[in-house]
């Protein structure tokens, strides 16, 4: 359904917000790119869709070249852009109709598909309101079913659910999860590492335009090699100085069985082959190096540990993610999300 090779975008101005990647998405696979802000997730895919040209490489989707059959593309995808832009004065299902019509279906089959939609979203009891006084969650779900009006083969998808709140992205990931079952191929970009474990077959793990590791998330978890003990070090009252981290790094990777230690905001993420019998191990011999132990965990390893094995860095550093933030300075700013 989509093959990629050599992809490079340099911005004018001299950004490279993708350097070279190589991949390929079959058809019926659900795909997904996980990677922090910045990494080149947006870019990709908006050269994907043909809204942005590429600097070089090869793109072919659903079959076409995206540089010859821009208007092929555009008809076999649907895409749901980061930023949602919605007229806040139409009605949910006068949205949709109109883009039917967009897509050149009938008014009688646009507004026969909408219904379907909005059904099938559970936004029937808010299809006759206009958009501007739909929640965050709402305006997300319309703008993906907008996306969706022309039952395209292939659906792009750029972080679905950043910043909504648990609730609005379980409603989105059941309903991605029946779109791709019922044969829907989707390519989607997120930072968010449960969305793209619970969801995605195969993932591409990008930073800074460059694929860093691509498998399915158990194979990628795999390759962390074991679980991930976390322990804090020093007390709330005294913190860990940077002389006690290199320590206890010290002490932890000479014990046996230890893969690696890192240290993360104060933790040391020790991974290790079997976390629970490890465990007593690592914090015996912290204490006994004279380093005060005053938390420790033990988990499986997560997309979280495989990115921070990779790149040395977390995905985000928060749970709400870029888009939060954005939001908060266009308040600041007086400007409105359109
Ligand atoms: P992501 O979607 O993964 O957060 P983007 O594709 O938006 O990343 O951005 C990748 C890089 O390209 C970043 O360094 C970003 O600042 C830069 N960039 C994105 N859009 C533009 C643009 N229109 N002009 C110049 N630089 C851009
Ligand atoms: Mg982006």
């Amino acid at each position: 359904m989509i093959e990629v090779s050599d992809l490079v975008k340099v911005y004018p101005g001299g950004t490279k917000a993708v350097s070279g990647i190589n991949f390929a998405v079959r058809e019926g696979e659900f795909f997904g790119f996980l990677g922090p802000n910045g990494a080149g997730k947006s870019t990709t895919l908006k050269i994907l869709s043909t809204l942005l040209k590429k600097t070089s490489g090869t793109v072919k989707v659903a079959g076409y070249d995206v540089d010859h059959d821009g208007m092929r593309v555009r008809q076999s995808i649907g895409f749901a852009m980061q930023e949602v832009g919605l007229d806040d004065l139409a009605t949910g299902k006068d949205f949709l109709v109109l883009q039917g019509l967009l897509y050149k279906l009938s008014e009688h089959e646009s507004k026969k598909r909408a219904n379907e939609l909005l059904e099938m979203m559970e936004l029937t009891y808010a299809a006759n309101r206009k958009v501007g006084t739909y929640s965050g969650g709402m305006r997300r779900r319309i703008d993906l079913l907008g996306a969706l009006i022309h039952r395209p083969k292939l659906l792009f998808l750029d972080e679905p659910t950043t910043g909504l709140d648990p609730q609005s992205r379980l409603a989105i990931w059941d309903y991605l999860k029946r779109i791709n079952k019922d044969g829907v191929t989707i390519v989607l970009t997120t930072q968010i590492m449960e969305e793209a474990d619970r969801l995605c077959e195969r993932l591409a793990i990008i930073d800074v335009g460059t694929i860093v590791a691509e498998g399915s998330p158990d194979m990628l978890k795999a390759q962390v090699g074991g679980d991930v003990v976390s322990i804090t070090i020093g007390t709330a009252a005294a913190h860990a100085t940077d002389e006690m981290k290199a320590k206890a790094k010290g002490i932890l990777t000479a014990r046996p069985g230890v893969i690696s230690a890192t240290e993360q905001n104060g933790a040391m993420l020790v991974t290790v082959k079997d976390g629970g019998s490890a465990a007593p191990d690592l914090m015996r011999s912290l204490i006994e190096g004279g380093i005060h132990v005053s938390n420790i965990a033990v988990s499986e390893p997560t997309l979280d540990d495989v990115f921070l094995k990779l790149t040395g860095k977390k995905i985000r550093s928060d749970s709400t993610g870029g888009d939060a933030m954005d939001s908060a300075m266009r308040a600041f700013m007086g400007l409105k999300k359109r």
